[in-house]
């Protein structure tokens, strides 16, 4: 007989032996306090910071989207009652795909259960319906796009991240009646650099190609809109499909795509995880609408400016004391410490000893031998906590860390 349970225990074993065996830290978020938590350990309670939430404007407990997810749920209801197609298409869902395809200057939106399956469904979708397509895909890109490239059984060609001159080749290398997708983000989260959005814009007209643009980490905090990093460079129009969440900046759930109505429709027909699936709950949809509204006005924009300065002054303290910060230029702030145990360590004594939570990045996050500490500084991170975590953060990280940099 085969012993079913010892396989798997084995498989945690290995995960185990390599020291990147994952253990959540159970919170309590409490809304109005942000980044205050309290953190379930050990059998006790008692409140942390945290210092490593994609909540990155803390819109997640923003009165105005609060109140959009009560009223909602008030008028509505808490479950939107089916998929899109058979009875889950709420007044709120059509509005909300109106607002986004405007934020984005796009004739349509799609939304989705999450920016995974957006991507997963999306780019599975898109292969399908151009058969022979090539997909071309930064080696940096999410694991939610790698997945919708493999179901979409097309040839894949990676190209070195963010660099143009490689993908020229491979799009050289191509007839120019092939089709061809060219997947690539906007913010890369772990090391919190850039992509060059206009120069792979140049390259996909120039080749015949479209273009496939995640700004998951780049919605609600670049450009005077919060549309992202293609809004920032002013090309959003060059864009064939735009990715997002709802669950990032707009402090909510969810995920979409912005794009032409023809390529929209298409995506809504034929995706499977977007048919065979219950839409959004009314307080997802509703708190959104209303996190788009912040997040389109002043008050959006002033947050953020508030929200890079923040970043900027961490990264600022933590070069001045020698922490090896990552050449991130974004809001991300990634501390390289390089093994798996050691960035464990670390993470565990800030906790510990310091109250302060940033959760250990490991493979496959991010390549083996590259574990980091990524620190995502809110608008709500004030100068003292600041000062608490760079003083932290000296006492935690290995001597062989802290010395790279000097
Ligand atoms: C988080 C993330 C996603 C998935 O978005 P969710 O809404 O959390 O499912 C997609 N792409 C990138 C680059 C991400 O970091």
């Amino acid at each position: 007989m085969i012993d079913y349970e010892a396989r798997f225990a084995e498989a945690v074993a290995r995960v185990r032996a390599e020291g990147r065996y994952r253990v959540f830290a159970e919170l309590e978020r409490i809304a109005g306090r942000f980044p205050t938590a309290r953190l379930y350990r050990n059998g006790s309670v008692r409140e942390i910071t945290v210092w490593c939430s994609n909540d990155y404007l803390g819109m997640g407990q923003h009165p105005a989207v609060l109140e959009g997810a009560i009223e909602a749920v008030r008028r509505y209801g808490s479950g939107a009652g089916g998929t899109r197609n058979i009875s889950g298409t709420t007044h709120l869902h059509v509005e909300l795909e109106r607002a986004l395809a405007e934020l984005h200057g796009k004739q349509a939106a799609l939304l989705f259960t999450s920016g995974y399956v957006a991507n997963e469904a999306t780019l599975s979708t898109l292969g399908k319906l151009l058969p022979g397509c090539l997909i071309l895909s930064d080696e940096k890109n999410h694991a939610s796009m790698i997945a919708g490239i493999r179901a979409s059984g097309c040839e894949k060609a990676i190209f070195r991240h963010n660099d143009l001159d490689h993908l020229e080749t491979l799009l050289r290398a191509q007839p120019r009646e092939r089709p061809k997708i060219i997947a690539f983000e906007g913010v890369y989260s772990m090391d919190g650099d850039f992509g060059p959005v206009a120069q792979i814009c140049d390259l996909a007209e120039r080749y015949g190609a479209m273009t496939y643009l995640d700004e998951v980490h780049a919605v609600g905090l670049y450009g005077p809109k919060g549309a992202g990093v293609a809004e920032r460079d002013g090309v959003m129009d060059r864009i064939t499909v735009i990715q997002g969440t709802l669950a990032k900046a707009f402090g909510c759930m969810g995920g979409y795509i912005a794009g032409s109505a023809a390529l929209v429709d298409a995506v809504r027909s034929y995706a499977s995880g977007f048919i065979f699936t219950t839409s959004l709950a009314p307080a997802v949809t509703g708190a959104a609408l209303a996190a788009l509204r912040v997040l389109t006005s002043e008050e959006g924009a002033a947050l953020r400016a508030r929200h890079q300065e923040r970043a900027a002054t961490l990264k600022a303290r933590l070069r001045e004391v020698g922490v090896p910060v990552m050449p991130s230029p974004s809001h991300i702030v990634p501390v390289m410490v390089g093994d798996p145990v050691a960035c464990k360590a670390a993470s565990d004594r800030l906790l510990d000893e310091f109250g302060i939570y940033i959760q250990p990045i490991n493979y496959p996050t991010v390549p083996r031998g590259t574990e980091r500490l990524r620190i995502t500084p809110t608008p709500l991170h004030g100068d003292e906590l600041v000062q608490e975590l760079v003083a932290a953060l000296i006492r935690v990280l290995p001597a062989t860390s802290l010395a790279r940099a000097a």
